[in-house]
């Protein structure tokens, strides 16, 4: 009981629901055009079911009475039922709001907004269906109880039916969404204004022709009346279907209406005119519903490509997509921006396809061009770093990557692909590698010093004592008479000194030499594939292309590895430098190949050749401002002592080979067993 204090309405809203009961009375009672019964539409039926279906369920006593009232002044005012009679009647309208909206809040939730089919299904079945049986067998009966203009229950019980269900149709959605919208401001742009005041005008010329006799159908009316359900949805279907039941009620009482005839054919014309506002009522709120639906689901589209949109332009990586033949069909907006494309270009990615050649950096495209056409030729994913030139016309290091995106059936339907910016790592990792070389070199030629110092104060000494020997031999020879003896003592000596110096520079050799159980048996071709990965970046920092041909079936050598790749290493170094000033192809082949019973390696370059071939396998000699001459000494001594040769040819028109053999291992086995993958070519 105090819940149902707690819960109490304003007064305000009781009083309005009051007043909107009796003019529904009054409305009903108008258009009650057949003799005896009165009613042909119960307006206040929607009204009441509507408001409970909004009201919290706690108050729900409050508007039963608040209903209460506004009927016995309907009651008092036109119909004129003896008391009991009323409150019967009243008892079975109560019921009938009470039953219908419980029903559909406990099918659709709270809030009823009818905005789905599930909604306004439950609505016209639950609400408008057999709800209203309730109150037509409680009223119906009660006017063959009390008589009341000489009704029978048969006889009232389907016009009362089709008039509750008719009523609650035509006001209850209306007045859910004046509640519920009550507050809201009207969002409708110019257009729709103008749209709507055009469908107003349509629809009450249909009407008004179609009712009044002129138009020959009153269902013509269908047309307008869900062109407004569709474009304006539940108002717009509640705002016609009202205006609607107005407009049939003044020309039924006029009579001109279709539905108004002789006293005979009246009540078949009255449940006519309630079917007709019953259909229209039905057909107008199930589209207005499906068109909700389309509607909100075409929102969540767009809500949905909306997130996707921001996704993709706030990820840290420029995205695209191309069709999969590989035009270019989507550019994110930072992709655009990098490259600088305009909107027109983005709108028509045709013009794209012709900016792609021009954007990439000529030495990158041929190898773009060729990876990417393999990738749509065998659906594989592509990945590839290359330069592409940005808005200000700098070039910068990218890396893109794409994959397929294919449907059910395995078919390729787009390539989505990102674009990385790798500039400053690609400018990092070089800096690196600079310092590293630097730092080598340094080192380098730190040891460098430290031996030489070592070479010398080793060396020095039996030096010395040679002079020394040597000046005190001379001494003793040129005494009169000359001691042959002591000059003889002096010379053994000196021998003995310039032993041990031979003895001190073959040592340090053996330092320079690897231990002999360091080598192992294998072919060249994987040291060849490891030299050429290892230089593969400064090739490409370069612009230097490597053509590498390894025959394939190579017999095993006994090697060091990390000498022989020394040896590969400073080779390609020096064809690069050569290459530096070249002016021509900065192309340099490596070429592996058995001769007789030798493995022969040639690196060849695209230089100006070789000017001193005489001198350059000497320690010390070199014709580079930073250089240290030792590179090409230490090559030679590494392959001759693994038995083979190095030496230098020039090439015709230019350019030089360096060419070094070793010999092929005589007892290993046949390697085509043992070795996989000895055909190497690659660029
Ligand atoms: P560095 O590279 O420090 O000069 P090297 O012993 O490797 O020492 O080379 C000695 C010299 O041989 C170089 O200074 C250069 O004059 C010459 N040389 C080496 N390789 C080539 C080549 N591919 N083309 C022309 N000259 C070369």
């Amino acid at each position: 009981m105090i819940s149902v204090w707690l819960h109490r309405p304003r007064f305000l809203h009781l009083g309005l629901f009051v007043a909107g009961y009796v003019l529904g009375c009054a409305f009903a009672n108008v258009l009650g055009i057949v003799p005896g019964t009165s009613i042909a539409i119960w307006t206040p039926g929607g009204l009441f079911m509507a408001t409970l279906m909004l009201a919290s369920t706690p108050s729900w006593p409050w508007w039963v009475l608040a209903g209460c009232v506004g009927e016995l002044i309907g009651q008092f005012l036109w119909f004129h039922s003896p008391l009991p009679a009323s409150l019967l009647m009243y008892v079975g309208n109560a019921l009938e709001a009470v039953a219908g909206a419980w029903l559909v809040i406990r099918v659709c939730g709270r809030p009823v907004r009818l905005e789905t089919l599930k909604e306004v299904l439950a609505f016209v079945v639950l609400g408008a269906g057999i709800a209203p049986a309730i109150s037509a067998t409680v009223g119906s009966a009660t006017l063959a109880w009390f008589d009341i203009k000489s009704q029978t229950f048969t006889a009232a019980w389907p016009l009362w039916w089709i008039g509750d269900a008719t009523g609650v149709l035509i006001v209850a959605p209306l007045a859910l969404d004046v509640f519920q919208n009550w507050h809201g401001n009207s969002q409708l742009s110019a257009a729709r204004w103008v749209e709507a005041s055009v469908l107003g005008l349509i629809f009450l010329g249909v009407a008004a022709l179609s009712l009044s006799g002129y138009l020959p159908f009153a269902y013509i009316i269908m047309p307008p009346l869900l062109w407004a359900a569709v474009r304006f949805e539940l108002r717009g279907a509640a705002v016609t279907l009202i205006v609607l039941a107005l407009i049939t009620a003044v020309f039924t009482i006029s009579g001109a209406s279709q539905f108004a005839g002789d006293p005979e054919s009246q009540r078949q014309r009255q449940i006519m005119l309630q079917l007709f506002l019953a259909i229209s009522a039905l057909s107008a709120l199930i589209v207005a519903a499906i068109s909700r639906q389309h509607q909100l689901a075409v929102l969540k589209l767009r809500q949905s490509e909306r997130s996707l949109r921001d996704l993709v332009e706030t990820l840290p990586a420029l995205i695209w997509c191309a069709a999969p033949d590989g035009k270019p069909i989507y550019f994110s907006q930072q992709l655009s921006g990098f490259i600088g494309f305009g909107d027109q270009d983005v709108a028509d990615t045709s013009r794209i396809v012709n900016v792609l050649d021009a954007i990439i950096h000529p030495d990158d495209l041929a190898a773009v061009k060729k990876l990417f056409a393999h990738s749509l030729a065998t659906g594989e994913p592509y990945a590839q770093k290359h330069r592409l030139r940005r808005f200000d016309g700098e070039y910068r290091w990218v890396e893109i990557r794409a994959a397929a995106m294919r449907n059910s059936d395995g078919a390729i339907m787009q390539w989505n692909g990102v674009c990385l910016d790798i500039e400053d790592q690609v400018r990092a990792r070089d800096d690196l590698r600079l310092a590293q070389e630097n730092l080598a070199r340094a080192s380098q030629a730190a040891s460098l010093a430290e031996l030489s110092a070592s070479i010398a104060h080793e060396v020095n000494q039996p030096l010395a004592a040679i002079v020394a020997n040597s000046h005190a031999g001379q001494r003793w020879l040129m005494a009169a008479p000359p001691n042959i003896e002591r000059a003889q003592k002096r010379i053994e000596r000196i021998i003995q000194d310039a032993n041990s110096a031979a003895d001190v520079v073959s040592h340090i050799r053996a330092l320079f030499k690897h231990s002999i159980e360091t080598r192992t048996s294998t072919t060249l071709a994987s040291v060849i594939a490891e030299a050429r990965d290892l230089m593969a970046e400064e090739a490409a920092r370069r612009r230097v292309r490597m053509d590498v041909d390894v025959e394939s079936n190579l017999p095993f050598v006994t090697l060091d590895r990390v000498q022989i790749q020394q040896v590969l290493i400073n080779l390609i170094r020096n064809g690069m430098d050569a290459m530096d000033s070249a002016t021509g192809d900065r192309v340099f082949g490596i070429r592996v190949r058995r001769m007789g019973d030798v493995v022969q390696t040639e690196i060849s370059d695209h230089g100006p050749g070789v000017s001193f071939p005489d001198r350059i396998f000497e320690p010390f000699f070199t014709t580079k401002e930073h250089g240290m001459g030792m590179g090409l000494a230490i090559c030679r001594s590494i392959v001759e002592s693994h038995g083979g040769r190095l030496w230098a040819e020039n090439n015709e028109p230019h350019g030089a080979t360096f060419i070094f053999t070793l010999p092929v291992d005589a007892t290993a086995d046949a390697p085509a067993s043992r070795a996989a993958g000895n055909q190497n070519r690659a660029s």
